[in-house]
């Protein structure tokens, strides 16, 4: 039994100021009066949290461990002027050189900072060509470290070579296979992008697939060469294409979804997939903007993830809030659009994946909860929420976070890990990684 006290908890519909939280086990038991749980609970475990608020823990639909050693890295040569060029000169040179050692660090320092940032659920999209089998294994070293709910996926791409193909494709089979009955980590049947798969590939992957019963992870449109190459090879759209293969459903998950038209929405829409939305990162390389507007409109499940640019969906909602604003030039837009990608559709992603309920601070709930030194300065109700989350919160306010019931962060100071050695083992493992690009 763990007690929270002095709390100011955000609920579905209102926020309980001054109360206590008990969790047991690994789910929400009880929220209530502080006297009346400190005395129907007098030996349970307590965190004072001191007046701040309890709140469910941010979620991030697509990310990339991998991308973490990137940071700071200088490349010799002219600078990438599209994304294609991107992918070329960058993250196909650095995943093909990804070690063992560099797939479990490049995967634990972003998992600290999901914890110091609360994010207590994350679903990665993994690359390392020359490192393909175990590589999820390796993953799940760093997540039995740090115990976030996670979903893996290895990228199948023909890019380089049938063998490695192959070997994608059995890492997901595997990895799908053996964490079915697993509620903390799960695995998705993951693919790189139409402009790197071969029909013949796809048609192995979509058999697999099928056969799991699973759901696919993959970038689509992202670039507007992906969306060309697969209208001049393949006469169709990127979705219409996943669409042959029997690929899309309530399981699937498209990142990006920027250059699709109105037919492929509603491919999208009928088969009821989800779309992934990553503001900074399409800002980042310059591929455009998704109409997440009108995917909304039409009813389609917009969630939110970072594309590795970030750990923090504080500042990926920052982002995805202002540059709705400034795509639109409406000022109006934006606002609500964010706090649904990241409240309501993101957990709709997860419920694919996960039994039970998250995202939800209530009776029987996972104990997947944040908490936040956050005094408001002004009026805060459950009305007002959003406006205080988007413009006054930031992830410096995360004090504690549980995950599936246990303290992984208290007070700022992350439990069980010595992040100083960690940083300093992920520098050397770094600096020996650009040496091999
Ligand atoms: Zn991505």
């Amino acid at each position: 039994m763990l007690l929270i006290t002095n709390a100011n908890i955000l609920t579905p519909d209102k926020i309980i100021h001054n109360a206590a939280l008990c969790i047991d086990g690994n789910t929400i038991a009880e929220i209530g009066p502080i006297p009346d749980l400190e005395k129907k609970y007098p030996s349970a475990k307590r965190i004072n949290a001191k007046g701040g608020l309890v709140m469910p823990g941010l979620t991030n639909c697509h990310m990339h461990f991998y991308s973490t050693f990137a940071r700071g890295m200088l490349l010799a040569g002219t600078p990438p002027t599209t994304f294609t060029e991107i992918l070329e000169g960058l993250w196909w040179r650095l995943d093909k050189v990804l070690t063992a050692d560099d797939v479990f660090y490049s995967a634990l320092v972003p998992l600290i900072e999901c914890v110091r940032s609360g994010t207590t659920c994350v679903i990665d999209h993994h690359a390392s060509p020359n490192f393909v089998l175990g590589s999820l294994n390796k993953i799940k070293e760093a997540l039995s470290q740090i115990p976030v709910r996670a979903s893996l996926c290895y990228e199948v791409s023909d890019r380089d070579g049938k063998d490695i193909a192959a070997q994608g494709i059995d890492e997901n089979t595997q990895f799908i296979k053996d964490h079915a009955g697993n509620n903390m980590l799960k695995g998705l049947f993951g693919l790189h992008a139409s402009f790197t798969l071969s029909d013949k590939t796809l048609e192995q992957c979509a058999q697999a697939v099928n056969n799991l019963k699973t759901g696919i992870h993959v970038h689509t449109a992202e670039g507007v060469a992906d969306a060309d190459h697969c209208r001049q090879n393949h006469g169709c759209g990127v979705v219409e294409r996943w669409r042959q293969f029997n690929l899309l459903g309530p399981r699937a998950i498209l990142a990006h979804c920027i250059h699709i038209d109105h037919k492929e929405m509603q491919i999208i829409k009928e088969t009821g997939t989800n779309v992934v939305h990553n503001p900074e990162s399409n800002m980042n390389n310059a591929v455009g903007s998704a109409d997440i507007l009108k995917m909304l409109a039409l009813g389609i499940n917009v969630g939110l993830g970072t594309d590795g640019i970030t750990s923090d969906m504080f500042q990926e909602a920052k982002f995805a809030h202002l540059k709705r604003k400034h795509v639109a030039h409406d000022p109006r837009v934006g606002f609500a659009e964010t706090t649904k990608l990241l409240f309501e559709n993101n957990y709709k992603i997860l419920a694919n994946l996960f039994k039970g309920t998250l995202g939800t601070i209530t009776k029987g709930a996972f104990a997947d909860l944040i908490i936040l030194d956050y005094q408001p300065p002004t009026p805060f109700n459950r009305q007002n929420f959003a406006g205080h989350f988007l413009y006054a919160m930031n992830s410096n306010l995360v004090a504690t976070t549980i995950v599936d019931g246990k303290v992984l962060m208290h007070d700022r100071e992350i439990i069980g890990i010595d992040v100083e050695r960690v940083m300093a083992v992920s520098r050397g493992l770094a600096q020996k990684m650009w040496g091999r690009i």
